[in-house]
């Protein structure tokens, strides 16, 4: 296997999901037994860390169901033989509606198209599949329109071959500094829920709270929470206050196979963008943006080798970038160079973290851990 790989630390991911359970249950309003049920997005292959290892671990740590984008994804859970409801957060393409309902995948719907669609697919294969409704409340993105909500309910009633099981909508700001959008959200949400109810209409599973949701607006937990981030070991905004315990699961390591010694005013990489301005020791990692270490990067991250912090210097190619090892003795050649993750334990230094190289690419940690390409073999531990 090649040196460069993405080792995923399942030992981190369930600490994830028991802190999320934990969290949640402390912070359900009503009963002191109450619990939401918990959805686990693995769309994207589980944020990039490989849907099946993900799906398997969490279902053994009782998640009650899988949130995937793509038929396809579902797809890969079902071959697997994972069976915990999948809810399918994106719309599909008319040619997959035979398979959404095959395969028994809980689709969230929108619109009298597609339910009239899922309901003939449904009758044409003698099965009864269940479905969701996802209104929008203002994320803007997909769903039907608040006051459109009866109507699509009492359409779905209207046919044997459809069960509505649960109604749901998406917070835009949940990881905003600023609360009060997230929680009128909610309040119009649940008035809309109320009035169904005061229809004589049964919504099934409600349900509402991403991971900034899950943090921040306990309000919003309804009868399940569906974090994605947070399983993986990271908030969903920086300047959030941190009071659950997260772990990174996901680790991006490589090694060092080349290393040597330059003298001052020698130029690295394409562009020659850097200089070294001392005699020095340059190292060469083999992975590059291709593998998803993004250019952006370039003479502004460092890699962690040995217990210590080195710069990226030059233009990261797209198989190979290098590094400043100073002037010193340098690490020996095929170290271990960790690009990101947790940080191990009883180390007195951390590498960076998901997040950290995010910043510098003024993006969020979702964007890093998805883009990992699949040139990068997964391997699993824990
Ligand atoms: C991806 C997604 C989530 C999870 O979001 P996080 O910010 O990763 O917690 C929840 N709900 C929907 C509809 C999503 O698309």
């Amino acid at each position: 296997m090649r040196s460069t790989r993405a080792v995923i630390h399942l030992e981190n991911l369930r600490h994830n999901i028991r802190s999320v359970q934990a969290w949640a249950a402390a912070h359900t309003p009503g009963p002191a037994d109450a619990r939401p049920k918990l959805c686990i997005a693995v769309k994207a292959d589980a944020y990039g860390h490989g849907i099946v290892e993900v799906a398997r671990t969490a279902a053994d740590c009782g998640t009650e169901y899988l949130a995937v984008a793509t038929v396809d994804e579902a797809t890969r859970v079902r071959d697997a033989d994972i069976d915990l409801p999948i809810l399918l957060y994106s719309l599909p393409d008319t040619s997959e509606i035979p398979e959404v309902v095959s395969r028994g995948i809980t689709p969230l719907v929108t619109d009298a198209g597609y339910v009239d669609a899922l309901a003939r697919e449904s009758r044409a294969q003698g099965v009864r599949t269940a479905c969701h409704i996802k209104v929008d409340t203002g994320m803007g993105r997909i769903g039907c329109q608040p006051h459109e909500t009866l109507g699509l309910a009492q359409r779905i009633g209207s046919y044997p071959e459809l069960h509505l099981a649960g109604v749901s909508t998406h917070y835009p700001l949940a990881d905003d500094r600023d609360v009060s959008y997230t929680r009128d959200q909610t309040e119009r949400f649940s008035s809309l829920i109320r009035d169904l109810r005061a229809q004589g209409i049964d919504p099934g599973l409600v349900h509402a709270a991403n991971s900034g949701g899950v943090l921040r607006v306990p309000e919003g937990y309804f009868d399940m929470i569906r974090p994605g981030i947070m399983i993986y070991g990271y908030y969903p905004a920086r300047e959030l206050e941190r009071p659950i315990s997260l772990k990174p699961v996901m680790e991006f390591r490589s090694k060092l196979v080349f290393t040597k010694k330059v003298p001052a005013g020698t130029p690295v990489s394409y562009g020659h963008t850097w200089k070294s301005t001392r005699e020095t020791w340059i190292g060469t990692v083999p992975c590059g943006y291709a593998d998803g270490y993004v250019r952006m990067l370039s003479n502004a991250a460092d890699v962690w080798i040995g217990g210590a912090r080195y710069p990226v210097v030059g233009k990261v190619c797209m198989d190979q970038f290098m590094v400043d090892l100073g002037p010193g003795e340098p690490p020996a050649r095929y170290s271990d160079v960790i690009l990101f993750g947790p940080a191990p334990e009883g180390s007195a230094t951390a590498p960076p973290d998901a997040a950290e190289l995010a910043e510098l690419c003024d993006t969020i940690p979702y964007e890093i851990t998805c883009g990992l390409s699949s040139r990068v073999p997964r391997t699993y531990t824990g």
